[in-house]
């Protein structure tokens, strides 16, 4: 079938193979499609025609004509310029190029009567307009303006790289492709979304919107042009997600028929305390997954210190009850170490063997522990990436949970399924909240479990700010709080690329704090990310038994990390920090029934953006809200772990301001697929046809 979109950009008309290399080169487009979809990022109005004497300011293109009076070259080298001067019945104004001069001056002749169109600038009480786009008119042309057009029609503004304007490809030469594109190939787009779909969204059909996209006839229809394109690529994308999701559920998985000894011993005699209401549920759905004969893939969400790690414990002893072993991955040692103690407690007086494999485990002890893991005798194995390596094999493996998730890769989940022949169920627990509508995308391959309760009596966390010039008075309110036998947190942020900067950061800060906190009366810890992991474990298991009152540093500690009676959070530079880190950071406080702070301490000046989220983690400690400002902040390429992603690099889409449209386009695609989930019908046919093309194309790098 000759396929129009996916022909070569090469063979459009006026193109040719020496700009169709730039337009590649430049602007990634490769075929008509990709030109279709090169959307203008503005709009002009070039009948916008004005006298020279009445241009009032720098804002808006104008288009001016007259003669040009005089043509000349001025300044050398870097200042070399061309300068037309163009005179109207009004005045005059210079036109200005600073390259391609030659191709200027081949076409520009004194005497000419020409039209030129740009944006005027302003110097020294003079306007010119640099790099105008100039159209030659018959000699003495009528330059009377046409009376003012309210509907004229719009031009479209590309967004151009140097080299292409260097080499001649315009914002003119762009529009005249575009324009030779639709004219031929009328009728050759083959709309894609189905039938119903249009028609329940009201949506435009798919050649018209592209061709509003260019050239939009009104701002109405422009509009509705811009949700097409937007719907377009959110509901491919959700078909992709969804039938992916589709057939992980058709994965046959373990079956966890029963609530049996361990669990139940558990809940009547070791469980510490009441579960709240979420976690209760969140258990229920977990046990509805595992009964099915299909393997779970879900995602927990929950915010920081609403008890995750409590869930995975007891789905772990149903794993156990079914005669099956389970595993937890944590993404450092610290946590990992942190982990396996707590669940050693927790633990006490069941038959669960429990070990802990990391990197730094001797190989005297791993030889041995590996031999019981393989012979089925340790249930619970709890590590870092260690978990990965070849060398680990399970008896049984039948449920895998990866904690904070954010820190692995897709690629790492997948090596931990493929530890047995049948894949194991996979929680993955993650801390970060992320708006719904974004994580229908990101993690919309996995089904989800939210946990939204905090456990009960906790008592919220007073936020403060300080100025580096108030060091003196947050010292002796750590005094006083340490009186009342409380411990401290202060972290220093690390920012990887001057890692040696952030050490001399720390190290000054252990030092002030040390000379403020003296042996004998204090004692401090410090943990970062260049000590050797043994040295970490001994100065963390310090301040977990509270030998120390202040612990020291860097985000090594912002994960996950778990001590009661640490109260106060001390966060210095705080204004390096992004939001997302600052409130997993603040989460480590407030643990215990103790009134917890968290103190930002900051430089006296302060940028806009790190202003905002201060004033953000000092007014709310809501896990949803703090997302929602980090996103409006930075935008979701940027969010904590989706930079990988890919799935973010959408043409046209914005998951944070198409919210609706996300939603809309997950129910619509949802509808389709329950319907026909392998796209078989001829009515989806061009939908599956277009599908596969976006993934041959590699549209979605990602996913797991
Ligand atoms: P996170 O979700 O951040 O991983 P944790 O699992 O570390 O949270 O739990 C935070 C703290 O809350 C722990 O000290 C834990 O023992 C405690 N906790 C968890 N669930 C409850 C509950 N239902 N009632 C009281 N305390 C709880
Ligand atoms: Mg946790």
């Amino acid at each position: 079938m000759y396929d129009f979109l996916s022909t070569n950009i090469e063979y459009l008309k006026g193109v040719g193979p020496a700009r169709a290399q730039i337009l590649r080169q430049e602007a990634h487009i490769h075929t008509f499609e990709d030109l279709l979809y090169y959307f203008p990022f503005r709009y002009i109005n070039k009948n916008n025609i004005v006298k020279i004497a009445q241009i009032q300011d720098e804002q808006t293109y104008i288009t001016v004509r007259g003669r040009i009076v005089a043509l000349s070259e001025k300044g050398g080298g870097r200042q070399k310029r061309l300068v037309a001067s163009l005179h109207d019945d009004t005045g005059h104004i210079d036109l200005i190029w600073f390259s391609g001069l030659k191709w200027i001056k081949d076409k520009l002749k004194t005497g000419q009567w020409v039209s030129a169109f740009g944006k005027p600038n302003l110097y020294q009480h003079q306007f010119s307009l640099a790099h105008p786009d100039i159209e030659i008119l018959p000699p003495n042309a009528d330059l009377t303006p046409p009376p003012a057009d309210r509907n004229a029609a719009l031009d479209p503004v590309y967004s151009m790289t140097e080299t292409m304007k260097k080499k001649g490809v315009t914002i003119k030469s762009l529009t005249q492709m575009t324009r030779q594109l639709f004219a031929s190939g009328a009728g050759s787009i083959p709309e894609v979304l189905p039938k119903a779909v249009l028609e329940k969204y009201r949506l435009l059909p798919r050649e018209e919107a592209l061709r509003e996209m260019h050239f939009p006839s009104s701002p109405q229809q422009w509009q509705n042009a811009r949700i097409r394109c937007k719907f377009e690529e959110l509901f491919l994308l959700q078909i992709n997600i969804l039938q992916h999701k589709l057939s992980k559920k058709q994965q046959a998985g373990f079956i966890f028929a029963d609530v049996g000894e361990q669990f139940l011993h558990f809940f009547n005699h070791n469980l510490p305390f009441e579960l709240t209401g979420a976690q209760k549920r969140v258990i229920r759905e977990i046990r509805q997954d595992t009964k099915t004969g299909f393997q779970m893939n879900r995602l927990l969400q929950g915010d920081v210190g609403s008890g995750k790690t409590m869930v995975a414990l007891m789905v772990m002893l149903l794993a156990i009850d079914n005669g099956f072993q389970a595993c937890l991955m944590a993404p450092t040692e610290i946590l990992a170490r942190q982990h396996h103690q707590s669940f050693l407690k927790n633990l006490q007086g069941l038959p669960v063997r429990t070990a802990l494999l990391c990197g730094a485990t001797p190989k005297a002890e791993r030889k041995p522990l590996l031999l019981a893991l393989a012979q089925g005798d340790i249930q619970i194995l709890i590590g870092t990436h260690a978990l990965l390596e070849d060398e680990v094999v399970f008896k049984n493996l039948g449920l895998a949970v990866i904690d904070e998730q954010h820190r692995f890769g897709v690629a790492q989940r997948a090596k931990l399924w493929a530890k047995n022949s049948k894949p194991p169920h996979v929680l993955v627990m993650t801390a970060t909240p992320i708006p719904r509508t974004l994580g229908m995308t990101l993690y919309g391959d996995l089904d989800t479990s939210v946990i939204d309760e905090l456990p009960p009596n906790r008592k919220p966390i007073q936020t403060l700010h300080f100025t580096d010039s108030a060091r003196l008075r947050v010292f002796a309110f750590m005094r006083e709080e340490i009186r009342k036998g409380r411990q401290i947190y202060v972290v220093y942020p690390l920012i990887k690329e001057s890692e040696n900067l952030d050490l001399k950061d720390l190290m000054d800060g252990y030092e002030s704090i040390s000379r403020a906190f003296p042996l004998p009366e204090y004692a401090v810890s410090i943990v970062h990310g260049q000590m050797k992991p043994d040295v970490k474990a001994y100065e963390m298991q310090r301040f977990i038994k509270g030998e120390t009152q202040i612990m020291v540093s860097t985000t090594v500690i912002e994960v996950g990390v778990d001590v009661p009676n640490a109260s106060v959070m001390v966060i210095e530079n705080s204004e390096r920090f992004g939001l997302a880190q600052l409130h997993q950071l603040r989460g480590r406080v407030g643990r215990g029934a103790e009134q917890s702070y968290c103190l930002l301490m900051t430089a006296d000046k302060l940028s806009a953006d790190a202003k905002k989220r201060i004033q953000t983690m000092v007014a709310t400690q809501d896990g949803f809200k703090i997302a929602e400002a980090d996103l409006q902040l930075r935008g979701p390429g940027d969010l904590q772990g989706t930079q990988q992603s890919g799935v973010l690099e959408l043409r046209i889409a914005d998951l944070v301001e198409d919210a609706p449209i996300v939603q809309a386009a997950r129910t619509a695609a949802m509808e389709i697929l329950t319907e026909d989930p392998a796209l078989t019908s001829e009515k989806n046919l061009p939908l599956a046809l277009e599908v596969r093309h976006r993934k041959r194309e590699n549209f979605w790098a990602r996913i797991s």
